[in-house]
């Protein structure tokens, strides 16, 4: 097994030595220009024995157990190109934990070894603009079977990614008289296929981007794929989605507290040499100070709580792990707010502009209360679970 912490320095290394150099044009250049910079990084990933942390050696990674990927993650998350440099971005990680876990042999040669190897990239349509992702059951999507065929229609939107992806995994109701938990299953739909159309990419606080990092409109009209296509049985879509979301809130929260340290210690630096008059720093001023103190106080709570919920799910498993997987999500995304606005405020004008990766990360970062699961819905599952204990049966 690998050594953490020594992975964990040699993460901090490369990100410091290689990608920090090169972030500033990622930040203010189109994808295109700066992917093959982004290309030279993950060669040099490789090359220090770095590359796709998550995975299992069979398929060119470290197999690191969840609490040791959160270290990592910490770390790739100082940087927003961190996590692609080392092909444990979002979404392809999830879908690449999926596809190993539930994959069939053929699946897991076709695009799951691909993935692994960074030769691809993949996207994950679940979300759709007309029914409200809160309530992952309720979908118009629709796979209807033909022969060894399934026919798909569906009108997806905040498909991360699906620009420049090979394949999308789809969610699509297979049975619609099912139990309301059994209706939907994940198909492997490749970009190829006549009747996908990726509409656009959607402007997200006012930045469309392009390539990886971007959220797409994405169309199936009548996209015919093979039945072999499906990962899992026929129904165990959400089941299938509900697991990925364990291991995906670790993944998701711990890049959140890597974005946070960088963000303080941005404010700190920035503080200490941003002169208010002669020899009078921004440092000197206690609302600085508290700003300060409040960031890395809850910046601790939040890692503490993350980590010992990655300990719970490598223990448990995710299920059994829920009230806390939904704990960390609600807090973690509400620390990571109220960090970056401090860091922006003491910033000042500075905090507005691309030249650190602050605004960038506030623009794309409101959304962390939203995807994944809103606030209000993890409270409510906390609450809930809590609630039982007294007796206290929820209805909707
Ligand atoms: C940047 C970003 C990336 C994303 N990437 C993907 C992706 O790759 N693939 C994908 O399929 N989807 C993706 N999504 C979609 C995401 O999963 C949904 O936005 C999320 O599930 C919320 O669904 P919704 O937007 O339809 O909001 P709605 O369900 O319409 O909810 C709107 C608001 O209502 C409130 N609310 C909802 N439910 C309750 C409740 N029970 N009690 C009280 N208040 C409630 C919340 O404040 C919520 O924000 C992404 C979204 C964003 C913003």
């Amino acid at each position: 097994m690998p050594n953490d912490a020594t992975l964990r320095e040699r993460v901090r290394d490369f990100v410091d030595q290689v990608l920090l150099p090169i972030e500033h044009r990622y930040l203010n250049q189109p994808w295109g220009d700066v992917l093959p910079a982004l290309e030279e990084a993950r060669h040099e990933a490789k090359r220090r024995g770095l590359w796709a942390p998550h995975l299992p050696p069979a398929l060119g990674g470290r197999g690191v157990s969840l609490a040791e990927f959160a270290g990592v993650s910490l770390e790739l998350g100082r940087t927003p190109i961190g996590h692609f440099a080392l092909n444990c971005q979002a979404p392809d990680i999830g879908n690449m934990e999926l596809l190993h876990a539930h994959g069939t042999a053929d699946q897991k040669e076709r695009w799951l070894e691909p993935l692994a190897r960074g030769d691809i990239r993949s996207c994950f349509a679940m979300t759709e603009r007309e029914r409200a992702g809160s309530n992952p059951v309720w979908l118009d999507a629709r796979a209807t079977r033909d022969g060894d065929h399934y026919v798909i229609d569906a009108h997806k939107w905040f498909t991360s990614a699906a620009d420049g992806a090979a394949f999308a995994i789809v969610m699509a109701i297979t049975d619609p008289d099912a139990a309301p938990h059994q209706r939907a299953s994940q198909i492997i739909v490749p970009t190829g296929t006549p009747g996908y159309t990726l509409v656009r990419n959607i402007k997200v606080m006012g930045d469309a981007g392009e390539g990886y990092p971007t959220h797409a409109e994405v169309r199936l009209d009548g996209c015919r794929v093979p039945v072999s296509n499906r990962i899992g049985r026929e129904g165990e879509g959400f089941a299938l989605a509900q697991e990925r979301l364990g291991p995906g809130r670790i993944h998701h929260c711990m890049r959140w507290m890597g974005i946070c340290e960088r963000a303080l210690d941005l404010t700190c630096r920035h503080a200490a040499s941003r002169e208010l008059s002669p020899g009078v720093p921004l440092a000197s001023r206690q609302s600085v100070q508290h700003m300060i103190a409040d960031s890395r106080a809850e910046m601790d709570a939040a890692r503490l709580l993350i980590l010992d919920c990655a300990a719970q799910i490598d223990r448990v498993g995710a299920a059994a792990a829920r009230e806390s997987v939904s704990a960390i999500k609600f807090f973690a995304a509400g620390v990571l707010q109220r960090v970056l606005d401090r860091a922006v405020q003491v910033h000042g004008a500075l905090g507005m502009t691309d030249d650190t990766p602050l605004a960038y990360w506030y623009r794309h970062e409101r959304a962390a209360r939203i995807y994944d699961g809103a606030d209000e819905v993890h409270k409510t599952v906390v609450a809930r679970r809590i609630l039982k204990r007294y007796g206290v049966t929820a209805r909707d």
